[in-house]
């Protein structure tokens, strides 16, 4: 197989990227490891409601999501925050109307954020896509990019004159060889970015009635015992079923060992403090995004206490002469971790790759 630009991963920077191409009419084919296209981004459907198990919102001065919603004509909406917030001590004892609403003004999506995903992959060419590909190996010494792809079990080889790794570096670094082998220092700088909340967990609790609105609570909770220790609405822009998000705050190697425990506790955790009528979920549901290795490394079950700065590493910006690129949102200077930034990161490869034709 031949492509004139490999775009290594399905996730939203992959995924504009391979849209950017197509608007300009490039030659491409992009890869996803996983089953699905999406990435990070995960939107399940529970009894008729669309709930986000991995990023929910983006910002005011995110213009690129802003867009990219405007575009394919997705409402967005206002996180909901209206109502008493609660706090849980230490103890677990409960007060109510302390702390302030962490994300008050943020914008979520009607039909969660997956509803980008889905309407990017409507708008590009399905035979340029294969999911349940693997890149393992890339050889570089020839001019021209050879990369060895396991799709479904079958190895293949494909071709290209560019290759662009919409990966996460740490994923890059441990799963991916290359010939010429790249540096120690550039390795190391691979290994040292931390993957954006590849280690966290959330806990989604779905009703059929938003009990904690109908008691003056907006949902928005601070824990210091946990399971969950932040606590947010997550219910549909328009009725529901209704639903409250936590992430957890047990370390990723517990969570794996004490599952039910841990889901057990955050059912307790709910009624304590949004009242007895939470004690019987529809849903519960936990996403672990520390058990997915295409995501989430061993370092990445260390928790990042405070948002890391991000951008393309310096000594890994040669590598874009000899056709390796970097393209997840941890390359992106801006907005670097988030939604927007996978966006930022898709715009500047776009951009390069159009001033190289
Ligand atoms: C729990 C959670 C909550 C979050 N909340 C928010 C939020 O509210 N707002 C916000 O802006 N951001 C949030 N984020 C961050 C946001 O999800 C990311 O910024 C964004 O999704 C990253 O997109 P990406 O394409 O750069 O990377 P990814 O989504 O990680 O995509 C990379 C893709 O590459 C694939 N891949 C890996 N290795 C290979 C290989 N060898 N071959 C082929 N494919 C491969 C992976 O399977 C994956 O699909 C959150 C993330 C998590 C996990």
């Amino acid at each position: 197989m031949q492509t004139d630009i490999l775009i290594v991963g399905g996730g939203l920077s992959g995924l504009a990227l391979a849209d950017h191409l197509a608007r300009q009419g490039r030659d491409f084919m992009l890869l996803e490891a996983q089953d699905r296209l999406g990435g990070r981004i995960l939107t399940k459907e529970l009894s008729g409601g669309a709930f986000d198990l991995g990023p929910a919102w983006f910002w005011p001065g995110q213009p690129r999501m802003a867009a990219l919603a405007e575009r394919f004509q997705i409402p967005a909406f206002e996180q909901f925050s209206t109502g008493d917030l609660v706090y849980q001590d230490q103890n677990g004892a409960v007060q109510r109307g302390r702390g302030y609403a962490s994300m008050e003004g943020s914008y979520r999506l009607a039909g969660g954020i997956g509803s980008v995903v889905t309407a990017l992959a409507d708008v590009l060419d399905p035979t340029k896509i294969m999911t349940s590909t693997r890149l393992t190996a890339v050889d570089h010494s020839r001019g021209e990019i050879t990369a060895q792809v396991d799709d479904s079990g079958t190895p293949r080889i494909i071709t290209a004159n560019k290759i662009v790794m919409a990966v996460p570096p740490r994923v890059i670094a441990d799963t991916v060889s290359f010939e010429p082998a790249l540096d120690a220092a550039q390795m190391q700088a691979l290994q040292n970015v931390p993957t954006w909340m590849a280690g966290q967990a959330k806990i989604i609790a779905v009703y059929d009635q938003p009990h904690w609105r109908n008691a003056g609570l907006s949902g928005d909770a601070m824990s210091q015992l946990g399971p969950m220790v932040e606590i947010h609405d997550a219910s549909p822009m328009q009725g529901g079923p209704y639903a409250l998000f936590g992430f957890v705050g047990v370390p990723a190697d517990a969570r794996a060992l004490h599952k039910d425990e841990m889901m057990r506790l955050a059912v307790a955790q709910l009624t304590a403090m949004f009242g007895p009528e939470m004690a019987n979920p529809l849903h519960l549901v936990l996403q672990d995004w520390a058990t997915i290795p295409d995501i989430a490394r061993p370092k990445d079950r260390q928790p990042v206490r405070s948002h890391p700065s991000y951008g393309l590493p310096p000594n890994l910006r040669d590598l874009t002469a000899r056709g390796l690129i970097f393209a997840s949102t941890e390359t992106a200077p801006e907005f670097g971790g988030f939604l927007e930034g996978a966006l930022e990161a898709a715009e500047r490869v776009a951009n390069t790759l159009a001033l190289q034709t």
